[in-house]
């Protein structure tokens, strides 16, 4: 993004407690995200992506797709099963210990993540405690925890833990029925193809294997829109490394995410990096770091990225009894390769974008304009084309340019209400050029394009548009 769009991102009007509401707003009124089974009275925390938040995800996903797996030589792609065989999920640790702790307020019946609430209400961390110490906390401290719902303190059920990976049944027999469960993280499928992958396809370590899917988590309490969901979507890479050499490839898969942010228009300020203290560390975890985006609602995590030991592939071979030992040739040896994951979650990442790009410039006046400041490669249309009037030919032409661009870029034609409410309609959008089709066109073949950040308009040969455009989102 160059320097005059970074200048223009300083001039946010909108306080940030109110932006969540505003773009949760935006996302319906402009068919990003609409509340899912909305006619039959919706189905909570459900969300379904309307015709321009498709555009932005396939966006997000292509360029990270381009830039963790096409632009590196080191990385391939994998698309493995919603459902896997149930003893992955043994194997993985998920049966035994994919819980969050949940207790109910027995006044009003709400239902609570107990570490939340602690954490919210009392601010103390509790990422590291056992089971027991968790519940003995939650005892000791449940007068001073006030139920958010109805507002009484102290009166609590104990502390229970909630499995949050979704069972259903495979199979029509019910005596042959299987209970199998919906991935709650795209990773164990990557872990049981590693060896298809080293043995098929001509790979040698260091290298990667990553994975664009749905996944799927019971949450005790899903909020804020889409940043915590029950079905969602990640973007995940596991990169097999000598063991050894993962402290390295850490530090280069953290600053490789944090410049990929970067290089999709999000802004540094609203980013930090928050590394995990020993106490906080899954036991098979040697190093995790979050890369945490300042939503909304304050700091939250958006990508983690873990040096996960050869644990996963070590549990793997153990309950599957296959040999998934890495033979390495050039150094004559045998080992499980070690593992680093950078994990992150594509419809949180769209609120960050969101969020980042959400402004609301002279508010209370008559200029007020709500703009989405997204970077043009993310933006779900290049350009908006719109006729002057629908009359003396000028609706044909800009059909012609429609036709023309539309082969290169996702572009829109529009030619209803004035210039002025189509320019706030594609500002809403994201949408970074407008380009009007007056008389001069028809006199001497010129266009006006405007740009969305800086509301400028220039006057170029219609013959040229492509080419403009082009350079001009090259350049941003
Ligand atoms: P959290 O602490 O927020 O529950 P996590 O540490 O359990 O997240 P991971 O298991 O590391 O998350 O998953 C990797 C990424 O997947 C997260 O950084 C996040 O972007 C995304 N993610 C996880 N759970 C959800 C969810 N319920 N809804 C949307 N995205 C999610």
């Amino acid at each position: 993004m160059s320097e005059k769009q970074k200048n223009k991102k300083t001039d946010k009007t909108v306080s940030r407690e109110d932006s969540l509401k505003e773009i949760t707003a935006l996302c319906k009124r402009r068919g990003f995200v609409y509340p899912g089974s909305e006619i039959y009275g919706g189905l909570s925390n459900t969300f379904d992506y309307g015709p321009y938040g498709v555009e932005l995800l396939r966006n997000l996903k292509n360029e990270w797709w381009k830039t963790f797996v096409h632009n590196r030589a080191d990385v391939v792609g994998l698309d493995s099963s919603i459902m896997l065989h149930p003893s992955v999920w043994i194997a993985s640790g998920h049966v035994g210990s994919f819980n969050d702790p949940l207790i109910d307020c027995k006044n009003c019946k709400s239902r609570f993540r107990a570490d939340h609430l602690i954490e919210e209400t009392l601010k103390i961390e509790t990422a590291n405690l056992e089971l027991n110490d968790f519940q003995n906390l939650f005892k000791e401290k449940s007068e001073e925890i006030i139920c958010p719902s109805c507002g009484k303190s102290g009166n609590f059920t104990e502390v229970r833990q909630f499995n949050l990976m979704f069972q259903t049944q495979m199979g029509s027999l019910s005596d042959s029925d299987v209970t199998v469960y919906l991935r709650p993280e795209t990773a164990q499928g990557i872990f049981i193809n590693v060896k298809n992958i080293a043995d098929t396809c001509r790979v040698k370590i260091p290298f990667g294997v990553a994975q664009i899917g749905k996944s799927f988590r019971n949450e005790i309490i899903a909020r804020q829109f889409i940043f915590r969901t029950r079905e969602f979507e990640q973007m995940e890479m596991e990169f097999f490394c000598e063991p050894g050499t993962q402290k390295e490839w850490f530090e280069h898969w953290v600053k490789f995410c944090m410049d990929w942010l970067l290089s999709i228009g999000i802004r540094k300020d609203s980013l930090r990096l928050r590394n995990h203290d020993e106490k906080e560390l899954s036991f098979y975890s040697e190093n995790t770091a979050d890369i945490e985006y300042q939503f909304p609602f304050g700091w939250g995590e958006l990508w983690g990225i873990a040096s996960r030991t050869d644990y996963d592939l070590k549990q793997h071979a153990e309950h599957s009894r296959k040999n998934l030992e890495y033979n390495d040739q050039e150094k004559n040896q045998k080992y499980i390769p070690y593992v680093v994951e950078p994990a992150l979650g594509l419809n949180r990442l769209m609120l960050a974008v969101l969020s980042d790009a959400y402004f609301v410039e002279n508010p209370a006046t008559k200029e007020q304009r709500t703009v989405l400041k997204l970077h043009p490669k993310l933006a779900p249309v290049k350009a908006g084309i719109f006729p002057l009037q629908k009359k003396d030919g000028l609706s044909e032409i800009a059909m012609e340019i429609y036709n023309d661009l539309s082969k290169s870029f996702p572009v829109d034609y529009d030619a209803s209400g004035s210039i002025g409410k189509r320019y706030y309609r594609q500002d809403e959008l994201g949408t970074p050029f407008c380009i009007t089709v007056d008389y001069d066109t028809k006199e001497n073949g010129s266009v006006t394009v405007r740009n969305r950040d800086t509301t400028e308009q220039v006057r170029i040969p219609k013959e040229e548009l492509k080419q403009f455009l082009i350079k001009n989102m090259e350049d941003a």
